[in-house]
């Protein structure tokens, strides 16, 4: 079976980056019917707090990437974290170094002075237990001095490390606490984790952590180590790019279906194919569709991906989704009227929304009430002839019968009545009806609008 995890650090908000980890492992997992793990690396307790841990979950929420069982606390297995350093040191894979600070210190800077290599060597890697003093003593881990570590990275290809770059690293500190280096190993482990996906800023770890498998036997995973993601400009990620946190994302409007898709395609690819569903990017998804190359976040990739989501999703669908948008970042809610006439208007809201503040700004001619604000491009429109023409207009709409064919029929008559085309009497009617000028059409919105409504605007507008 395929485990995969996500394990984050908790810094107060789910980075892009790391939700694009978390989509990665998502979709190899439940694209192969296995499970996907939550692990929260919560060793950093000054910055582990609660609501840091709440906003991973919120994020992960959000996008949809739902875990199996409960998330685990790496700091709550300190103590068989312990143990497994303290089995190292049983089998003979480890050793107690009673080196101080101070020790270490002043064999950095001699090696430093002579120009060799300032990994440190503890003098207690093959020293007798019988001289082992009795004071507080580090478990460090025997690292090979000759050869090299080689990892077969199903991005990276072989990873090849000398092994005289590895030092004998601390797995259990002097205090009792375990490093991080051995915590994840040691969790990967218990938690039978088979493909480990994650940024590749943790590509020379990997070779480090190999100490631990190797010492305790244990079978590595697979290791995916994923390019980070990089600006526009190419340049490391940082926030002059803008919105690091998911959740900006999710305030800006962008549906978590298009996200997860626009997510999925920063750094992986499956032909040309640019625009999918979930089913789809769980189908397709596998490692070896992963780039070596650093993914360019692209703001004009994503709003149009988005709005490819908006346009194919159900109308019905998509009004849920704005309701729980709406709610969700604290923007006036819709009325029950309003939800009944954005719900109906909704093919024609849509047509061009690329976020779902788009569809709110599209439905303003429902949202807004008389007298309407008529803004400065669309009062143009309305000069003395236009309001005569709206004056024309009423009595015809008066009694007849409200349907689209019947509407464009009588807005045509008027225009051939006074000998003017369709468009100057659309124009007048669309700031009469909405008061500005970029609208869906006007025969679409005197349907949503209903007669009274559409009489009484024209009415104030003449006037
Ligand atoms: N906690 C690490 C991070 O946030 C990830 C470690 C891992 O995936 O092995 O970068």
């Amino acid at each position: 079976e395929v485990v995969t995890r996500f394990a984050p650090s908790p810094t107060g908000f789910l980075h892009i980056g790391g939700a694009r980890t978390a989509l990665f492992n998502w979709l190899y997992a439940r694209g192969r019917g296995g499970k996907f793990l939550l692990r929260i690396e919560d060793t950093d307790r000054a910055r582990s707090t609660p609501e840091a841990t709440e906003a991973i979950f919120a994020g992960l929420r959000w996008l949809g990437l739902d875990w199996d069982g409960e998330a685990v606390s790496q700091a709550a297995g300190a103590e068989r974290h312990a143990e497994v350093a303290q089995e190292m040191l049983r089998r003979g894979a480890a050793y107690k170094c009673f080196s101080t600070q101070d020790e270490i210190a002043a064999f950095r800077e001699a090696a430093k002075a002579e120009g060799r290599s300032t990994l440190f060597e503890s003098p207690w890697r093959d020293a007798d237990p019988a001289t082992h003093p009795d004071a507080p003593y580090a478990i460090r881990v025997k690292a090979p001095r000759d050869g090299e570590t080689v990892t077969e990275d199903a991005v990276q290809g072989r990873v090849t490390v000398r092994n005289d770059q590895l030092d004998d690293m601390i797995v259990l500190r002097s205090d009792g606490t375990p490093t991080y280096m051995l915590a994840v190993v040691v969790d990967d482990h218990d938690m039978c984790v088979t493909h480990v996906i994650r940024g590749d800023d943790h590509l020379n770890n990997a070779a480090r952590q190999r100490l631990v498998y190797d010492a305790m036997d244990w079978p590595v995973p697979v290791f995916a180590h994923i390019p980070l993601i990089h600006g526009e400009d190419g340049k490391k990620l940082s926030k002059r790019h803008g919105a690091l946190g998911v959740e900006e994302y999710r305030d800006m409007g962008y549906p978590a279906v298009a996200m997860r898709n626009y997510l999925a395609r920063l750094g992986w690819s499956h032909g040309d194919d640019e625009v999918f569903t979930d089913a789809q990017a769980q189908e397709w998804f596998d490692l070896s569709g992963i780039g070596r190359a650093p993914a360019r976040l692209d703001f004009k990739k994503l709003g149009h991906i988005s709005g490819q989501h908006i346009q194919s999703m159900d109308d019905d669908a998509l009004l849920q989704e704005l309701i729980g948008f709406l709610d969700e970042t604290d923007r006036t809610p819709l009325t029950p009227t309003q939800v009944e006439q954005v719900g109906t208007a909704m093919p024609h809201l849509k047509s061009r929304a690329k976020i779902l503040p788009d569809l709110i700004d599209q439905a303003h001619f429902i949202l807004a009430s008389r007298p309407l604000e008529i803004d400065e491009k669309a009062a143009k429109a309305l000069t003395s002839d236009a309001k005569s023409l709206l004056a024309d207009l009423t009595p015809h709409l008066q009694n007849a019968s409200w349907e689209r064919d019947r509407l464009e029929g009588i807005a045509a008559a008027v225009a051939e009545e006074r000998g003017v085309g369709l468009g100057k009497v659309a124009q007048p009617l669309r700031a009469a009806l909405a008061g500005r000028t970029a609208t869906p059409s006007v025969f679409d919105m005197m349907l949503v609008l209903g007669r009274d409504e559409t009489i009484a605007r024209l009415n104030d507008a003449a006037a």
